[in-house]
């Protein structure tokens, strides 16, 4: 039998549900072999996944999902199998999540002159003093009855032209790329059908990515239609980019698809882990 293999997952190091650990355990749950835990910006969590995960048999593969901007969109670049003691990369990181802390402040200020009080109070506490993320702020903003659930809240309040929209000035793409390369990772665009873009300006992103040194692109994503995924499959193929497949799991009760249940990549691919010594499986 094949391995199952997952590439993108959350914990509460950025804004999952689930400690490390808990995370492990579930993946174990579900039958995962070869698991990346990928959190925004930061790398804390993957010491404890590490322990977690031994003696279980499963396969972590170190990660991290950087935030961009790019022509004025927020694009996600995974890193994959990259050493977290790598100094540019936590250099890189540590640049990154000075901006996600000037804009916490600004998104909760925003909020503020919206009329919702002590937004920055009320979203640190769900970030379990870790990073801040717009997930955090959606959690206190729908438990405190702004919006029926989070995904009203983005909606509402934290996308483009809403009352708590603070605009990106993330790494920029070649860093973020540089910075992985440096810590001995692959680059891969996370869920590219995702973005906001026209299909001219998504091949303009592919294009700049692979002259970056970017390897690879998300063709299963948990938030991918079977639609999108043949599509990126095609531009797999088209620039010669390896294909990755992952949940982008955030936690039991914020997730696309639980862990587990990923489709295979269509047969075209060539998968991102074909050269990894891959040890866990069946
Ligand atoms: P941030 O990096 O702090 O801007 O937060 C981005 C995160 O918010 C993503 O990684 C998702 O986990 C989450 N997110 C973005 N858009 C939505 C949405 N429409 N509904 C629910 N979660 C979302
Ligand atoms: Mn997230
Ligand atoms: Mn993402
Ligand atoms: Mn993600």
């Amino acid at each position: 039998m094949q391995p199952i293999i997952d590439l993108h997952s959350h914990t509460i190091a950025s804004d999952g549900t689930l400690t490390p650990t808990g995370l492990i355990h579930h993946a174990h749950v579900q039958g995962v072999n070869v698991l990346a835990v990928t959190d925004h910006d930061v790398t804390d969590g993957l010491q404890e996944a590490f322990t977690a995960a031994a003696p279980l048999g499963i396969q972590i593969v170190p990660g991290v999902e950087i935030s961009v901007t790019w022509n004025n969109v927020t694009v996600h670049i995974l890193g994959l199998n990259v050493d977290p003691e790598s100094e540019v990369l936590q250099q890189g990181l540590d640049k990154t999540r000075e901006f996600r802390e000037w804009r916490g402040k600004e998104i909760a200020r925003r909020l503020e002159s919206a009329g919702v009080k002590g937004a920055y109070e009320g979203a640190m506490a769900y970030s379990h003093g870790k990073i801040l993320s717009r997930t955090h702020f959606a959690q206190f903003l729908a438990d405190h009855g702004y919006a029926r659930n989070v995904r009203q809240v983005f909606k509402n309040f934290l996308t483009h032209n809403k009352p708590g929209y603070v605009p990106g000035q993330w790494a920029a793409l070649a860093d973020a790329v540089s910075w992985i390369r440096a810590a001995g990772g692959q680059a891969v665009i996370a869920h590219p059908a995702r973005y906001k873009i026209s299909g001219n300006k998504l091949r303009r992103l592919i294009s700049e990515f692979k002259e970056c040194g970017g390897v690879g692109i998300e063709v299963v994503s948990g938030s991918h239609s079977t639609n999108d995924m043949h599509q990126m499959a095609g531009y797999a193929a088209t620039y010669e980019l390896l294909a990755s497949a992952g949940s982008d799991y955030h936690g039991p009760k914020n997730h696309w698809i639980d862990l587990g249940r990923l489709p295979p990549l269509p047969p075209r691919c060539v998968p991102i882990w074909q050269d990894w010594p891959i040890n866990a499986g069946p």
